[in-house]
């Protein structure tokens, strides 16, 4: 069975444990390996978004930041904090940054230098976020029908969002992609839905041998996997790499499933699975 977890948050994001209470669970559970992926999300213009309001009541209100400084400089001393608990465990510990990558002028560059100053492990790009064509704003996922009540604009943004995964992933810049489906949660994004956009975002994750995770957070949220089946196939007929993750945000999460998607993976004869290559 898969012996890692490359997909967790502690306190230093919106998890519910520090970091050695997940370490402490890792062990429990056997793993040989664990990654920290803390939330990075930089807009510069998050005060704008119309969603801000219910962002700040949110226990990890922390993690929507607008100056990608301030970013590097926290990441770095929890770089320096995990780094001295590594003696103290018998398993390898990664720290990278689940990032939500935005397309305005200007963000792509200024997360290249986050990427030099802070010299993490590993990034996945996560998406967590709409936001219209020049990018000025972003909305969350779960309001955008309240903020954008203009169906065929719905559609728009959602198309928008799929295609720029698409982009984080010809970026280079991402060792793998999480909950690729992640917006089916938002009306009229389901299963079926813009299949033409998650087509060309599986193409591109084949040519560039970008590794997706089949994640066991979509059980506990509405019952099923991370892709979910349709895409897994298409995933699978296109011989990309994939890894299970549980996006743990507790200790009790940690591994959740991985039996299950193990025997899915299985079933599936899914053989081109990924890992870190790393020390
Ligand atoms: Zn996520
Ligand atoms: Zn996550």
């Amino acid at each position: 069975m898969q012996n890692f977890s490359y997909h967790t948050h502690t306190l230093f994001s919106d998890g519910r444990n520090a970091a050695e209470e997940m370490l402490e669970q890792a062990v429990k559970c056997g793993l040989a390996e664990v990654g920290f992926s803390e939330h990075l999300v930089v807009h510069k213009n998050f005060k704008q978004s119309p969603s801000w309001s219910k962002l700040q009541a949110y226990h990890g209100a922390h993690i929507y930041r607008t100056d990608f400084a301030e970013a590097a400089e926290a990441f770095a001393n929890y770089k320096a904090k995990i780094e001295k608990l590594k003696k103290s465990y018998p398993l390898k510990i990664f720290v990278g940054a689940e990032v939500d990558f935005f397309t305005y002028d200007g963000w792509l560059e200024e997360f290249k230098n986050f990427r030099k100053q802070t010299n993490l492990d590993y990034y996945i790009t996560g998406n967590h976020f709409l936001f219209p064509e020049n990018c000025e704003y972003p909305i969350d996922a779960d309001e955008l029908t309240k903020h954008i009540p203009n169906p065929s604009q719905q559609k728009d943004f959602l198309r928008r969002h799929f295609l720029t995964i698409k982009k984080a992933a010809a970026s280079g810049l991402f060792d793998f992609v999480a909950h690729i489906d992640y917006m089916r949660r938002v009306p009229g994004c389901n299963d079926e839905s813009f299949m033409p956009e998650k087509e060309q975002l599986l193409q591109t994750l084949a040519k560039n041998n970008i590794p997706a995770e089949l994640s066991t957070k979509g059980l506990r949220k509405d019952g099923h996997y991370y892709p979910a089946p349709i895409l897994l196939q298409k995933m699978h007929m296109l011989n990309i790499p994939i890894l299970i993750s549980d996006d743990a945000h507790r200790t009790s999460e940690l591994c959740r499933n991985f039996a299950d998607a193990e025997r899915l993976l299985q079933s599936l004869e899914y053989k081109n699975r990924w890992k870190l290559n790393k020390f």
